[in-house]
């Protein structure tokens, strides 16, 4: 073990505690297999530990080196070894880039992290890959199979099922809405060859996919029948692991980029990537600033900018990953705002759950700024971007680009490959880009196991097929 790993093994102490605070606070593998603590509230690190300081010097790291030392002041329970072997299999062979998160530059002070490189051209392959690899462990720890449950409108649940196929111990159901979602999505579903795993169109919408989720996961006998497990956007694993690509865009900037205020512009739905960013932050990483990009669906642009949340109807938009109504990652930056105060946080969540406006008490943006795009705006920029730099962006990715403040250096996380959107690309440029993992799909004939839009037509379903 080289030295400087010495000082970073083993936190023994580190617990994850639930922003609500009222639920027992657990070690690292506890906190993730409950995604939500028994009192409602999501898990958060007891404290935040400093990165060793030469891994902030301003020389590159490798990935897995970052990966290594970040997840090793808080995974309590796996030796170096086994973490090397959980970081290796998560993010090495599974990404088609050597650089697994590659920086590229566009311009003196303007550079693209592009998140992009994983088995579903998304970033959420960074969370699901690790997630995927955690249940294995657990699986194989405790010598039970599970059977995870889930309902997808899109990116969540391919890149939670190509986190899954073909593991051992466990079975995968992803309900989705049937015609609702883009033909590329549900090709990366419906197209893995993999024995594991079941996706499940239904006819409806996604709100009557996930209700028949939640209605089975608050069957308590069936769920501990079949060891019912969740895959969702506030899982603890997930925030940690995208906190990671944020130090490696740091490590490969430039110097005179490091020197001039950077700033990471992050397309934001649920706030999970941007949370993890600022997490980062908390633990040495030296960004200035951080700029929330929103589409029309811009509850946090108005958060940001007011100090009032409050929850609207749901738009389509042309990047449909972040057409949400509620962020479900914001009580834990809650949390840190209301210094620790569980029981605060407790009652402006549950504000905020009834569909209640609500001003947050003494709201400073703090690090943040906001931007938000219209569909209109979405396809300018890319046209835009396409003419200034001969580069194309996903519609998700354009958003940041919105009202860049070109005074400093800026970091922009590209969250998708344009070639999961070839309609939206094609209408901006008239150009239809292709990626090779996509073009291997359309020759792969779709499994689907469609069932009625009744939860107890799933139950049976998920009974007659379980692990
Ligand atoms: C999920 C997603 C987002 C939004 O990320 P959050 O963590 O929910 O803020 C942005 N872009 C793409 C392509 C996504 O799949």
């Amino acid at each position: 073990m080289p030295p400087q790993h010495e000082t970073t093994l083993f936190f023994p102490t580190m617990k994850f505690q639930s922003t609500r605070s009222t639920s027992e606070a657990l070690g690292f593998l506890d906190a993730f297999a409950s995604g939500l603590a028994p009192d409602g509230g999501l898990y958060v690190p007891e404290s935040l530990p400093q990165m060793p300081a030469e891994l902030l010097n301003g020389d590159a790291h490798s990935y897995a080196t970052l990966a290594f030392e970040f997840l090793s002041l808080f995974d309590t329970d796996h030796s170096p070894e086994e973490l090397k072997t959980l970081i290796t299999r998560s993010y090495e062979g599974t990404f088609d880039d050597p650089a697994t998160a590659p920086l590229r530059q566009l311009a003196d002070d303007l550079f693209v992290l592009e998140l992009f490189h994983g088995p579903t051209l998304a970033f959420k392959d960074f969370g699901l890959q690790l997630v995927g690899n955690l249940f294995e462990d657990q699986i194989r720890r405790s010598g039970k199979p599970i059977n995870v449950l889930g309902a997808t409108s899109g990116d969540t649940g391919s890149a939670a099922i190509h986190g899954l196929a073909g593991k051992e111990g466990v079975n995968v159901f992803i309900l989705y809405p049937k015609g609702r979602i883009s033909a590329l999505q549900e090709r990366q579903m419906t197209c893995t060859e993999a024995a594991n795993i079941f996706p499940i169109p239904i006819e409806g919408s996604f709100d009557d996919a996930q209700l028949i989720v939640k209605e089975l996961f608050g069957d308590l006998e069936f769920k501990a029948e079949v060891a019912l497990s969740a895959i969702n956007s506030i899982n603890l694993a997930r925030v940690l692991a995208q906190a990671i690509y944020y130090f490696h865009a740091w490590s490969q900037l430039p110097a005179a980029a490091q020197n001039n205020k950077p700033a990471f512009v992050v397309p934001t739905g649920n706030f999970g990537n941007i949370l993890a960013g600022w997490l980062a932050g908390k633990m040495g990483l030296p960004a200035e600033h951080f700029v929330i990009a929103t589409n029309r669906n811009d509850i946090l642009y108005r958060l940001f900018t007011t100090g009032t949340y409050e929850t609207g109807e749901v738009h389509a938009s042309l990047a449909p990953s972040m057409d949400i109504q509620v962020a479900s990652n914001f009580e834990r930056f809650l949390f840190y705002h209301l210094k620790g105060d569980g029981s605060q946080v407790a009652e402006i969540m549950n504000k905020i759950g009834s569909g209640e406006s609500l001003t947050i008490p003494n709201f400073d943006a703090g690090a943040f700024s906001a931007t938000h795009s219209s569909d209109e705006d979405i396809t300018s920029l890319i046209r835009q971007i396409y003419e200034d730099f001969d580069y194309i962006v996903d519609p998700h990715t354009a958003c940041a680009f919105k009202d860049l403040d070109r005074s400093r250096s800026n970091i922009i996380l590209s969250t998708a490959h344009p070639a999961k959107f070839p309609d939206t690309i094609s209408d901006a440029i008239g150009q239809h880009p292709t990626h090779p993992s996509l073009e291997k799909l359309k020759q792969r004939t779709p499994v689907t196991y469609e069932q009625a839009a009744q939860s107890g037509a799933i139950r049976d379903f998920i009974l007659a097929r379980r692990v």
